[in-house]
């Protein structure tokens, strides 16, 4: 569930909570979460186990204290590609994210200690992984059966 969408169902106004940076720093999210006295959390008021900031097309973007269980409940869901083309493309925006050097041909690379690029070490053997089997449905009739 979006946080807004919690805010929303209990008719609390954005407004009026504390305004919050934009765009979210983690590390004034976590001085938040840390700092004392502790906050509370905005729906049930029980001590607040995190924070995050809802932007508001009307009040701008609002500092929100949630307990545990709320936070929980807002928690932003994994989504996890289905396909293996998916993984890579996952895989690969994460490698472009973190400034590593890019191959044409798809393979391994070996860096050393240092981050320097370095062939691989004698007697260092590559097989091509096995094919992936299509993913089917599973069959109805089979069932687990504890012995
Ligand atoms: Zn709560």
């Amino acid at each position: 569930m979006e946080p807004a969408d919690l805010l929303t169902q209990h008719g609390i106004d954005l407004a009026r909570l504390e305004p919050a940076p934009h765009p979210p720093a983690r590390a004034q999210t976590f001085a938040r979460v840390q700092s004392a006295p502790p906050r509370f959390c905005v729906v049930c008021g029980d001590q607040a186990a995190t924070a995050r900031i809802v932007v508001s097309p009307g009040a701008g973007p609002r500092w929100t204290d949630w307990c545990w269980d709320h936070g929980m409940a807002i928690r932003p869901r994994c989504t996890l590609p289905a396909t293996l083309e998916g993984i890579i493309a996952d895989l690969r925006a994460a490698a472009r994210e973190a400034g590593l050097p890019r191959s044409g041909r798809p393979g391994v690379l070996f860096f050393d200690r240092g981050g320097r690029r370095r062939p691989p070490k004698r007697g260092t053997t590559m097989t091509a992984p096995a094919p992936v089997p299509p993913v089917t449905e599973p069959d109805a009739s089979a069932r687990y059966v504890p012995r």
